[in-house]
């Protein structure tokens, strides 16, 4: 047990912990990104303790003429960057966009068609999670394990007969586009509407490296924008202009009270580094998980969509189980400093989730760090001397640490600075008197 008066060095001391560990760490996870300092910077100030509920110019408290100008930049970047006819930046996380969306477009008791979880869909797409909360029935497309993508033709029968109110395409597990303009064709014809989850394409959407669903002809974009888009851990829906009412309706009263304003400063900043900086940070992403993915199925991991050519995306999907199965397997690249996760591919079924078939990599993280092609190659042979037990734990550890050495610089910002720079000073002040 704790006395009261350790909690503040042992709070430091872990985050310091936690920081040393990321220096020394290659990241790996999907849906994680860094963001520059300048974007961090912004939410230590005052912004983070206040409310505007409402709209820029429409508040219901006092005192939020700032944060109006603010939120006004958010909006107008926003739109901007996608072409969007409307833009609201209020949410504060993509579940919280989506149960927004959701909330927008059906009522209790409709039908909502979404991946399954193991072909891609995030959980907040299905019963457990915000088209639960709605109430929404969940119907999964019919999947094309060929192509690993959506089978239009058979959801185009499914749809006829079920009539779901809405289609949800984007996903958590995403190599490639989607149909959506088919797709949308067909929600058209059944007067249905297309939300496309961009949450983890974001930031190849922004850089012009992948499908653009605006113009592809999807009512709602919901997305995460931290994880490709590399700003503070909030999100963004996109909507055509006839919905833009319904969708700020839904996100205020309906899902958020005070939004998070410290970060939407900081998603402000985001932008602009989006804007000066997206293409090539987004077109170096998809050089790496190219390159990652040609050079572990050359030295022999089974990785998923060979004959698509692996990935347009940050993802790269590889089936282990050969090795033991997800769970083992990213368990053992945790313990050479190589973070990841574990997880369900197309043809697992739910009861797979403690050790599904394959693991997930995404490469955003590592390439906003500067990591190029050359990088990917000896990444992609660590982990495979790891999973073939070439070599000891340590001296692959030591490698990953060497690998990462070079690395830990944010790029593709204004101003470059540390990634994992701790505040030491800052934060040991309160510690003396507590
Ligand atoms: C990550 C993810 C979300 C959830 O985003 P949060 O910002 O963590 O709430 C929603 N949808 C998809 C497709 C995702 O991958």
């Amino acid at each position: 047990m704790l006395e009261h008066s350790e909690y503040y060095s042992k709070l430091v001391e872990t985050l310091r912990q936690h920081h040393e560990f990321y220096r020394q760490s290659i990241p790996l996870i999907a849906s994680e990104n860094l963001a520059s300092l300048a974007v961090r910077s912004m939410y230590l100030t005052d912004f983070g303790h206040r409310y505007a509920e409402g709209r820029v110019g429409k508040r219901f408290y006092q005192g939020c003429q700032y944060i109006d100008v603010v939120e006004d930049m958010a909006i107008q970047l926003t739109k901007e960057i996608f072409n969007a006819e409307h833009a609201n930046v209020q949410p504060i996380s993509g579940v919280t966009a989506n149960i927004a969306a959701f909330f927008a477009l059906t009522s209790p008791g409709d039908k909502l068609m979404a991946l399954s979880v193991p072909c891609g869909g995030h959980i907040s797409h299905d019963r457990f999670s915000a088209a639960g909360i709605r109430g929404l029935e969940v119907l999964h497309y019919p999947f094309d394990m060929d192509n690993l993508n959506v089978d239009v033709d058979e959801t185009r029968k499914v749809a006829e007969k079920e009539k779901p109110k809405v289609f949800v395409l984007g996903s958590s597990l995403i190599l490639f586009p989607h149909p959506v303009k088919e797709i949308a064709e067909i929600a058209a014809e059944i007067g249905a509407r297309v939300v496309y989850d961009g949450s983890h394409v974001l930031g190849l959407i922004a850089g012009k490296q992948f499908q653009d669903p605006v113009k592809e002809g999807a009512d709602v974009i919901t997305a995460s924008t931290h994880k490709t888009f590399f700003g503070p851990q909030r999100a963004i829906i996109l909507c055509k202009a006839e919905l833009a009412k319904k969708i700020d309706n839904a996100v205020f009263p309906g899902v958020v009270s005070n939004h998070h304003l410290h970060s939407l400063a900081g998603y402000v900043i985001a932008c602009l580094e989006m804007l000066e900086f997206g293409e090539a940070y987004a077109r170096q992403i998809v050089r790496n998980a190219k390159r990652l993915a040609e050079r572990m199925h050359e030295l022999g991991f089974n990785v998923v969509g060979e004959h698509l050519g692996f990935t347009e995306s940050h993802q790269v999907a590889v089936d282990v189980t050969e090795f033991g199965g997800g769970d083992p397997v990213a368990k053992l690249f945790e313990r050479i400093n190589i973070i990841l996760n574990k997880n369900l591919l197309p043809w697992d079924d739910l009861t797979k989730t403690k050790n599904p078939s394959g693991i997930r990599i995404g490469v955003q993280e590592i390439t906003r760090l500067g990591m190029k092609e050359g990088e990917m190659e000896k990444l992609a042979e660590i982990m495979w001397d790891a999973v073939n037990g070439k070599k000891s734990e340590d001296k692959l550890r030591q490698e990953v640490i060497e690998l990462k050495k070079e690395f830990n610089t944010i790029k593709y910002a204004f101003e470059e600075t540390e990634a994992y720079t701790f505040f030491e000073n800052f934060l040991s002040a309160p510690q003396r008197k507590i």
